[in-house]
């Protein structure tokens, strides 16, 4: 089985043996480049459904059940794993109707082992590091990147090194880091000036950078598109809808699909809608521009997990993009939390950067692009838990700039059955959206 890593701008082929994130020749970014035609046997969805519900490694993991699409040529025993994946598609009738849609779907990628979509990209990057003989990973982060990589590092005994801002790391992230024994240096700056250092020092020090600009990161999430297509029984909707940060999900997203496309598992393209924040919208500037000159921007959102300004995987991510007929939309962040308290609010819950794919959905609907009668699957990306304080800012109305619509406020009563009675009698049924 071959594979090899390609220039996405000049096609030139490098061996997967090297420690490479960008081309040689032109500095374009790199693909892993499987040659499906020399699987022993032709692609087929029954080998998927059949391996559903596996026991045993590595079929148990959601990324590696579909390994002939991820890494075709993988030694089993190389794998580094924590059976990620395998979550759960939730139809939600009170999200659908808040954005306006008949059927939502929303895939929980918060409910992978350390709480986002990024340990699907971590298995196989991790793995990947193993096979090199790496000893030492490193990552910037905005904070699930390092959680998730410190976890995988961890479990394969290497050191996790990780490039933290010094302000606005949601506390979940930050914990975890720490907790998992990872290398956690806090710089004084933002996350695209901490990305240019991690290059630098991983580059100079020999330590493998585990940023989405690793192209094996990018084989791992493409599962997330197999997964859900697979749970909706191969048949392709409308819309895929996720959050836009550094674009790793977009660019993994429109790969997966195309390979998905060319090995017969679906008849056609979904339609790929990527959000950004309003405050970190430069992909959403770029395509209102025609895609002519690209400016970065100065990253700020209180979705902190998609505050960058200027994303390491745009060109892949304009190429998805141009593959499934795609669009760009940003949201504010009140638009993001209203949506993220009624994705709470229905007892699911997620973090604020996943609720862009809601508020999303609801803004395109409203404009028209997307249409009430269109299947639409968006993509929750990262757990509830993991950014306490912008959960309980929102309800106790402590947000900057921000209103909230949807708030349950915490009631504050005294020792006293007549006052607990008084206020329970008076508030009723609980609010419905
Ligand atoms: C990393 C992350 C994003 C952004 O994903 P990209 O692939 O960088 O665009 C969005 N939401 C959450 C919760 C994340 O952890
Ligand atoms: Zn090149």
């Amino acid at each position: 089985m071959s594979s090899s890593l390609q220039c996405i701008d000049c096609a030139q082929q490098y061996p997967i043996e090297r420690a490479l994130y960008a081309c040689e020749t032109c500095g374009g970014l790199l693909d892993v480049r499987h040659d499906f035609d020399d699987l022993p046997a032709p692609i087929d969805s029954r080998v998927f459904d059949e391996r559903l519900g596996a026991l045993d490694a590595p079929c148990n993991s959601g990324v590696w059940r579909f390994k002939e699409l991820v890494y075709p040529g993988i030694d089993d025993s190389a794998i580094v794993s924590r059976m990620e994946g395998n979550t759960n598609l939730y139809e939600l009738p009170r999200v659908a109707a808040f954005a306006g849609v008949d059927t939502l779907f929303l895939k929980h990628e918060g409910e992978n082992p350390t709480g986002s979509f990024k340990d699907r990209g971590m298995t196989t990057g991790v793995t990947q590091a193993r096979i090199l003989g790496m000893e030492r990973v490193a990552c910037a982060s905005t904070g699930n990147t390092s959680a998730s990589m410190a976890s995988y590092a961890a479990r394969a005994g290497m050191q996790g090194i990780i490039f933290l801002q010094n302000q606005q790391i949601a506390l979940g992230k930050l914990a975890q880091g720490i907790a998992f024994g990872a290398t956690c240096l806090q710089i004084n700056a933002d996350f695209d000036r901490n990305m240019e250092l991690v290059r630098l020092v991983s580059e100079k020090l020999g330590i493998y950078l585990l940023n989405s600009i690793n192209p094996f990161r990018l084989e791992g999430q493409k599962s997330i598109m197999f997964e859900a297509l697979q749970q909706l029984r191969w048949r392709a909707p409308d819309w895929i809808i996720v959050p836009g940060g550094n674009l790793g999900n977009s660019s993994a997203f429109g790969k997966g699909l195309l390979e998905m496309l060319q090995a017969g598992l679906i008849d056609r393209l979904p339609r790929l809608a990527i959000i950004q924040a309003e405050g970190a919208n430069p992909l959403y500037r770029h395509f209102r521009g025609g895609f002519r000159q690209f400016e970065a921007v100065k990253a700020e959102t209180i979705a902190s997990a998609i505050k960058i300004g200027n994303p390491v995987n745009l060109q892949k991510a304009i190429r998805s993009l141009e593959w499934t007929n795609g669009v760009v939309e940003e949201v504010s962040d009140q638009q993001i939390m209203d949506a993220k308290a009624v994705i709470d609010g229905v007892g699911i819950g997620c973090e604020p950067a996943s609720a862009c794919s809601v508020a999303g959905a609801k803004k395109l609907v409203e404009r028209g692009v997307i249409g009430r009668g269109d299947t639409v699957l968006g993509v929750l990306t990262g757990h509830v838990l993991k950014d306490p304080e912008a959960t309980i800012g929102y309800h106790a109305d402590q947000l900057a700039n921000l209103k909230p619509q949807f708030r349950n406020e915490m009631l504050q009563v005294e020792d006293s059955f007549e006052q607990i009675a008084a206020i329970l009698g008076e508030r009723g049924s609980p609010a419905s959206f």
